[in-house]
């Protein structure tokens, strides 16, 4: 086991990378560890997780909810959690986004921890502090921003992991070799998904310089006034096709980037010319590259998205692999664009 430390305002996270479950009492005090975790990994991985108290909630966003919530709150008066208890959140993007949010608002606040599952939970959402649940259509209404003490990667974890899961992941693994690493981009585009299954080094070495982008993005702009804006890179579109098409995050991700691939390669000045390279990327990791969509309904969705600005949106587009921007782009420069981007 080896680890990083990140600096937030309000405390200095801890990434421990080649883990094993069965070290946590290295990392917390054993005796006021308690486990939260979905019905599903606990399926896979009950005998480990058996060593502490386990509450368990039905897997999937749509139990990311305030009724998820009460049910923990209960059990965790029950075993008696107070203010020296530890919450351990095992699980995907759902298990440790309800972690934090019921770690900072029990008893005005209690310690925890993340064990990230999935690839998109290690790479993505338990690195940053956001945290919450949705309420009914609204994603992440109601949250706060809270970091936990430490992050501990247990590749081990993997094994069960589905392969959509693993192709969900893989999708903000690209968009942070797009946005940030161009030499993250060329190493995978050397390997393909079933060598990073397969090779338990390649995995946990793609984990950790991913952990390091994110991290490294959040710690310098921890209320998102720059850098972290780039973290949105095929969000925007992605979103408004999610919206519409009920697919996977993953899946709208992918053809969001490649319609703001398109549209950096349509804007003066920008000179991008690799959209195909990055189309190619996506293909090869098994993630949708185009849909069939009703333009006008997406552009609607789009109309209200957070990152609108009276008549324009902020856009995050490539100047090259590796290097992304914020641009504001007025809605009718968009719309002039938008049956070719997407
Ligand atoms: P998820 O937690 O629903 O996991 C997806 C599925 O995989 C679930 O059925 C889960 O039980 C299963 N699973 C996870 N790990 C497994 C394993 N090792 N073996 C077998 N099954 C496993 O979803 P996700 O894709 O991990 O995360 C998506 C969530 O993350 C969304 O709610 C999203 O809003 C959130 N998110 C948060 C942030 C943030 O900054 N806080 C960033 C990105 C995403």
């Amino acid at each position: 086991m080896h680890k990083a430390e990140y600096k937030f305002s309000t405390k200095t996270v801890c990434c421990y990378f080649d883990a094993d479950l069965s070290s946590l009492a290295q990392v917390a005090d054993d005796k006021n560890i308690i486990i939260l975790t979905d019905k599903n990994i606990f399926g896979h991985h009950g005998e480990r997780l058996n060593a502490y108290p386990v509450i368990q909630f039905p897997a999937g966003e749509a139990h990311k909810n305030q009724v998820t919530v009460d049910h923990i709150m209960q059990e965790l008066i029950k075993l008696g959690a107070n203010k020296d208890s530890i919450l351990i959140g095992v699980g995907g993007g759902v298990v440790t986004d309800i972690t934090g949010y019921v770690a900072s608002v029990y008893m005005r606040g209690i310690s925890f921890g993340l064990v990230p599952t999935s690839i998109l939970a290690m790479v993505d959402a338990a690195i940053g502090g956001k945290n919450g649940i949705d309420v009914g259509v609204y994603k992440n209404m109601v949250g706060t921003v809270s970091q936990p003490d430490f992050i501990f990667y247990d590749h081990s974890f993997l094994r069960s992991l589905p392969v959509k899961e693993w192709v969900n992941g893989f999708a903000e693994v690209i968009k942070h070799a797009c946005i940030k690493d161009a030499l993250l981009f060329s190493i995978l585009e050397r390997y393909s998904l079933h060598d990073y299954q397969t090779d338990k080094t390649l995995i946990a070495e793609l984990i950790e310089r991913n952990v390091e982008i994110k991290s490294t993005i959040v710690t310098a702009d921890e209320f998102e006034k720059g850098d972290r804006k780039l973290l949105n890179f095929g969000h925007t579109i992605g979103h408004a096709i999610e919206n519409l098409h009920h697919i996977p995050h993953g899946h709208a991700v992918s053809i969001g980037m490649v319609a703001a691939c398109n549209l950096s390669e349509e804007m003066n000045g920008f000179h991008f010319e690799e959209a195909a390279r990055v189309v190619k990327l996506l293909a090869k990791y098994h993630l949708p590259v185009d849909v069939e969509t009703d333009h006008a309904r997406v552009f609607d969705v789009l109309k209200m998205d957070k990152k609108r600005k009276g008549e324009g949106i902020y856009f995050i587009l490539l100047k090259h692999i590796g290097k992304a921007e914020t641009v504001y782009i007025p809605l009718s420069d968009l719309e002039k664009h938008f049956k070719e981007i997407l």
